[in-house]
């Protein structure tokens, strides 16, 4: 096999060897239950314990604010219906954007079949919402609103310290999912007014399956998953002790090392999208030009079909993605695309190359050469790239 060039880090990432030597001792020898109170069930609580604090000193939060749950996924559907049902009394209605994650998005749908209200606010053409609309569409029965913090597919970063405020002012709870800002952006709950934030651990070099919710003291939520007393009440089955231990390496590693890390991230990622501008036409680049995670790369081939790139790509040994993973399997454009304003046949030739701590100079400039060939064989199939470039 040709060697892997991987440009999809906002899907998952692989796990960091320091983070993986960390997790294998509690598969087979270090197994025991956190519940139990013998010592080898005491070793695996005291571990599950320390990466708790971890993760709370990464976000300023009280390790007593995160709750474990099977990844972002869950950390969302919980946020959200833990949320509704249990301030259902106050009021119905939650605010969103059009633009989030299908794990908000579709869990929405869900409870707007169960009689809540949701208002899905507009983006502008970078993928920023509209303060002010924000502003409007709180009412008397508002009890959640829910706004990402980086989009996975475009990268915008979105005004969250702006919309932490107006939450706080008007007492509505506030949800985050930053599963694609943290370990890559610097988060701190308080200064931000955040009273649930959704991760997960394998965008940020710790294992799949594993993820966390911070819930702030005093917030009143249901729990998703009934069973034990595992979590303080509130999530109950067995921990995923060695995916908690890697998610607390992982966090920690990825803060230690952020502002270096970022340097080296957004100089590739620049870089990245100079040398595709240089050198291809009729291409554009989505997401905000400096509000954008550091290795977020988002661009537009005209004349082209994202899924064909991804193909050709793939047999040069290059891993992206057309937008997204979930988006992927079907033909619809991605709604993220359609939010900011792409005409569908724009959005069908987006292309998303997020980039990671193990991409190098020399792996952008064989992608920008392979792209230049692919992007010119694919468009001199295409009867109406030939006849804009006889019109020019
Ligand atoms: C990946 C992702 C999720 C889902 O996380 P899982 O761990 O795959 O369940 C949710 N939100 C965003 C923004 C993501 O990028």
């Amino acid at each position: 096999m040709k060697k892997l060039i991987y440009m999809d880090n906002a899907a998952t990432t692989p796990v960091k060897s320091e983070v993986l030597e960390e997790m294998l001792p509690y598969f087979s020898e270090m197994y025991g239950n956190p519940s139990s109170i013998y010592s080898l069930g005491s070793h695996s609580k005291v571990a599950v314990e320390e990466a708790r604090e971890k993760i709370g000193k990464a976000i300023g939060a009280n390790p007593k604010e995160i709750f474990f749950t099977a990844g972002g996924s869950e950390a969302d559907n919980w946020a959200l219906k833990g949320i509704a049902y249990r301030n259902r009394d106050k009021g119905n209605h939650i605010i969103t954007t059009k633009i989030e994650h299908h794990g908000v998005l579709h869990t929405c749908e869900y409870l707007e079949k169960q009689g809540f209200e949701v208002t899905y606010l507009d983006v502008d053409e970078y993928g920023i919402i509209d303060l002010n609309q924000l502003k409007k569409s709180i009412t008397d029965e508002t009890i959640l609103i829910s706004i990402m913090f980086a989009n996975n597919e475009i990268g915008t970063i979105q005004p969250i310290k702006e919309i932490g405020e107006i939450a706080k002012e008007k007492n509505i709870y506030f949800h985050t999912d930053a599963v694609q800002a943290i370990g890559h952006i610097n988060i701190d709950v308080e200064e931000l007014n955040i009273d649930l934030l959704s991760m997960a651990a394998h965008k940020f070099y710790g294992p799949k399956g594993i993820g966390a919710l911070y819930i702030r003291r005093g917030v009143k939520i249901d729990p998703l998953i009934s069973g034990g007393a595992q979590e303080r009440n509130r999530r109950a089955g067995t921990e995923n002790v060695p995916g908690i231990v890697g998610m607390g390496k992982a966090i920690e590693l990825a803060y230690e090392n952020l502002d270096e890390n970022n340097r080296k991230l957004i100089k590739l990622r620049d870089s990245l999208i100079k040398k595709i501008f240089d050198n291809i036409d009729h291409v554009k680049l989505n997401g905000h030009p400096t509000k954008r995670l550091p290795g977020n790369v988002n661009l537009s081939f005209e004349f082209i079909e994202g899924e064909s790139l991804l193909l050709s790509l793939d047999m040069e040994g290059i891993a992206a993605s057309s937008g997204s993973a979930c988006t992927s399997g079907t033909l619809d454009p991605s709604h993220v695309l359609l939010a900011i304003g792409l005409p569908h046949e724009i959005a069908h030739g987006s292309l998303r190359l997020s980039l990671g701590d193990f991409n190098t100079e020399d792996e952008v400039d064989f992608v920008v050469e392979k792209l230049v060939e692919i992007v010119a064989r694919l468009r001199a199939m295409s009867p109406l790239y030939e006849r804009v470039k006889e019109e020019k």
